[in-house]
């Protein structure tokens, strides 16, 4: 209780990121001084987009920096607090960070309610969770009837984005990696179909299952299986850049063909959640209230104990998940 353990960064990765990039370090736990809180977090949340910020390269966020605390978001218990809005027993999600407390003023931190478990606050009711909605309703728009393909479909975010699609009565065709995420993908998310890129047979599957083509493409991965998805994409198609996963430790691959763009008039547009965060109180409202009756499914993959964080980081980047990643501390 007196010491926070904290994972930082050690080195900037130059190829694949690697658990020699980061380093364990120990420190007392300060007491929450005027106006500031302690959280002891419960679960933190690992991110593909942590790779991105490993690079101090040029983006649309700020790098992660040497031998700060790597940055996350954590949902947990306040244990001290000197501001009015939050009170000892809140439960909270906010950018924790990896570490067992974080010390904050409560800058981007929000109460939770029990009623559904806490983890799920990182991801479904969470920004992944956002991330689909978004995607899903500002960018595709699918209307009933309409065909709609998710990439990373037993993800964080891909599980989402196929559920809501079939609220909203389209056919949703999901792609993942192995026949087991399949099996999850549309037996128990009730997807129509789920192709697996793995498969020597995936080019083939997807031609047989693309026969009307697809109106929605929500892009996850990119690489070779979202060059497949363009060839089938149907006059006036609507592609939503959410992620290029396959392309974070490499160059990009399977980028559009221009010309199929221009002909088939294709509206493609990449988003970063976090630019929309006036939408993200209703998009939570939504999103919990469908966790909560049953009707929004979500599976996790949770490791023990704060050291295992930078493996499982290895671990998502390369399809080790199935469903959102966590590590818990409590
Ligand atoms: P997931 O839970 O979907 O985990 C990542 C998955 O990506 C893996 O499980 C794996 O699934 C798939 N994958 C990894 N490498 C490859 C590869 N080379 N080829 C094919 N698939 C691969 O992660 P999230 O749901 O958290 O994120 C999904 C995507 O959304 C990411 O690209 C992420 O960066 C992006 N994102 C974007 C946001 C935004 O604001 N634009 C916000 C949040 C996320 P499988 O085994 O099925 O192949």
């Amino acid at each position: 209780m007196s010491v926070n353990k904290q994972i930082v960064l050690a080195s900037r990765p130059t190829g694949a990121v690697a658990p020699a990039n980061f380093r364990l370090v120990e420190q007392p736990l300060p007491s929450a001084w005027d106006g500031w809180l302690i959280v002891r977090n419960h679960y933190v949340s690992l991110d593909p987009y942590m790779r991105g910020r490993l690079s101090d390269a040029k983006s649309y966020a700020r790098p992660q920096q040497i031998d700060e605390v790597m940055g996350a978001g954590t949902v947990g218990e306040v244990i001290q607090s000197n501001r009015s809005e939050f009170a000892v027993g809140d439960f909270v999600t906010g950018p924790g960070g990896w570490q067992e407390y974080s010390l904050t003023d409560g800058m981007g931190w929000r109460k939770v309610d029990r009623g559904i478990p806490l983890s799920a606050y990182l991801g479904v009711v969470g920004m992944p969770g956002v991330t689909a909605w978004y995607g899903l309703n500002e960018i595709i728009k699918p209307k009933a009837g309409e065909t709609v393909v998710v990439s990373a479909a037993s993800g964080a975010v891909g599980g989402v984005v196929g559920q809501l699609a079939k609220l909203k009565g389209a056919n949703v065709v999901g792609i993942a990696g192995g026949a087991e995420k399949c099996a999850y993908v549309r037996d128990e998310l009730g997807f129509d179909a789920c192709l697996d890129h793995k498969s020597e047979r995936f080019e083939g599957e997807m031609s047989a299952s693309m026969q009307d083509g697809l109106d929605g493409l929500f892009e996850n991965v990119g690489g070779e299986p979202f060059r497949q998805c363009m060839k089938h994409i149907n006059d006036f198609g609507r592609v939503a850049i959410c992620g290029l996963i396959a392309s974070y430790e490499s160059a990009p691959t399977g980028l559009p063909d221009m010309m199929l763009v221009l002909r088939r008039r294709i509206r493609i547009e990449g988003f970063i959640v976090s630019d929309h965060l006036d939408l993200w109180p209703q998009a939570l409202a939504e999103l919990g209230g469908l966790v909560a009756s049953g009707r929004l499914k979500y599976r996790e993959t949770v490791r023990e104990g704060l050291e295992a964080a930078p493996q499982a980081l290895v671990d998502l980047l390369h399809g080790g998940n199935f469903g959102k990643m966590l590590i818990k501390l409590v």
